[in-house]
């Protein structure tokens, strides 16, 4: 730890070091068997011990309730925002609510499939604050609600997910969870169905964890692939094809780093929850404090995840990342989409990074200012 640096890439993104090192040090030979482990059939006894294993770590991590199935398939985000619709919305209505580009970007693709409404937007408010809820106009005949729990461009999160029941609809709630997955707890109550890429807070790129309440498998559109019907991916415990066998080992071993994580009393995603809230809470309270940066977002729906800021004087932005580099600070260049810069500070920034931003800042604010 030390030796390399901070790394603020929303996604891919820094991976905790212990896992890395324990992926290199098996790249070889896994646990004795002669293999590594992007050598083994996915349908032998060593990788179904590791499937298993990831499975049940995450069950455990997240309180997965036991009428959620969890898939492990692949595709990405962008491609569930065609593979939610062909799934749930039986080509009827369903209905988005955009807080930013994910969101968005859902809404669009699920048109393809369904009558996709947009029931609330803040794009008036120029994606600063999250729709509130007692305005969502909520279709009758819904198939499902999508809301971006944590939208990654925008720097917004949900704290409190929607009661879908106490506004009134019977509609299951699907979550975009792909920015803040195991950053937090979730509150299953409320929700249907959560999606995310690994790529940000679980491991690389390529493995799409699915977490689907058990009563929504088995409605899918004709035209749906075989190999993204969540139905038959859960019958074949995500063995109906070749599952991204690296990706869940390599996010399984996430798992365990984050199953032994400690802070006082509390253990694993409870932890880490604690620590996001105090990295967080860091950085936002210097940039509210700075006259130099500035961040946009309601306090209220601020992301712990990504921290979109602005220098007030852009014209020193390149200043700004180059020092960064040289400080040992990468990937802070906001998305183009929105300028400025981004930290994405997901589950493997430690406080010390965080630190180590904020003297950067203050030192850079102190020689511009
Ligand atoms: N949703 C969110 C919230 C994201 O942050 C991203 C990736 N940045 C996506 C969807 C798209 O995921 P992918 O690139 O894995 O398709």
């Amino acid at each position: 730890a030390g030796i390399r640096p901070y790394n603020f890439s929303a996604g891919p993104a820094a991976m905790p070091e212990a896992v890395l090192q324990r992926a290199a040090a098996d790249m070889l030979d896994w646990n004795g068997s002669g293999m590594g482990v992007m050598e083994m059939s996915h349908r032998g006894k060593e990788f179904g011990a590791i499937a298993t294993q990831a499975e049940a770590d995450l069950r455990h991590l997240l309180a997965v309730p036991a009428n959620f199935h969890i898939l492990f398939m692949q595709g990405g985000g962008l491609a569930e925002n065609a593979i939610v619709p062909m799934n749930l919305s039986r080509g009827a209505v369903a209905d988005f609510v955009v807080s930013g580009s994910w969101s968005a970007k859902s809404q669009k693709e699920a048109l393809r499939y369904c009558d996709a409404r947009v029931i609330a937007s803040n794009a008036a408010d120029h994606f600063t604050r999250l729709p509130d809820a007692a305005g969502w106009k909520l279709s009758a005949d819904a198939a499902y609600v999508h809301i971006c729990s944590n939208e990654t461009i925008h720097g917004l999160e949900y704290h409190t997910l929607p009661d879908l029941a106490a506004l009134g609809s019977k509609a299951p709630l699907v979550i975009d969870f792909s920015s803040h997955v195991a950053s937090r707890s979730v509150d299953w109550q409320r929700v249907g169905l959560a999606f995310g890429g690994a790529q940000k807070n679980l491991g690389p790129a390529g493995l799409t964890i699915v977490i689907v309440r058990d009563d929504l498998l088995g409605h899918a559109l004709e035209i749906c692939p075989s190999a993204f019907n969540y139905k038959t991916v859960a019958d074949n415990q995500s063995m109906f094809n070749t599952p991204p066998t690296w990706g869940i080992y390599v996010a399984g071993l996430t798992f365990q780093w984050l199953r032994q994580q400690r802070e006082g009393d509390l253990t694993g995603v409870a932890a880490m929850e604690h620590r996001n809230i105090a990295k967080a809470d860091f950085l936002y309270g210097y940039i509210d404090a700075s006259d130099f940066y500035e961040n946009r977002i309601s306090t209220e729906c601020r992301s712990r995840m990504n921290v979109p800021f602005f220098l007030k004087d852009e014209s020193r932005n390149d200043a700004f990342l180059a020092g960064a580099r040289a400080a040992g600070l990468l990937q802070l260049k906001g998305h183009k989409s929105v300028g400025g810069m981004r930290a994405s500070i997901y589950n493997a920034m430690p406080m010390a990074g965080v630190q180590a931003l904020v003297s950067y800042m203050r030192e850079f604010e102190k020689s511009h200012a």
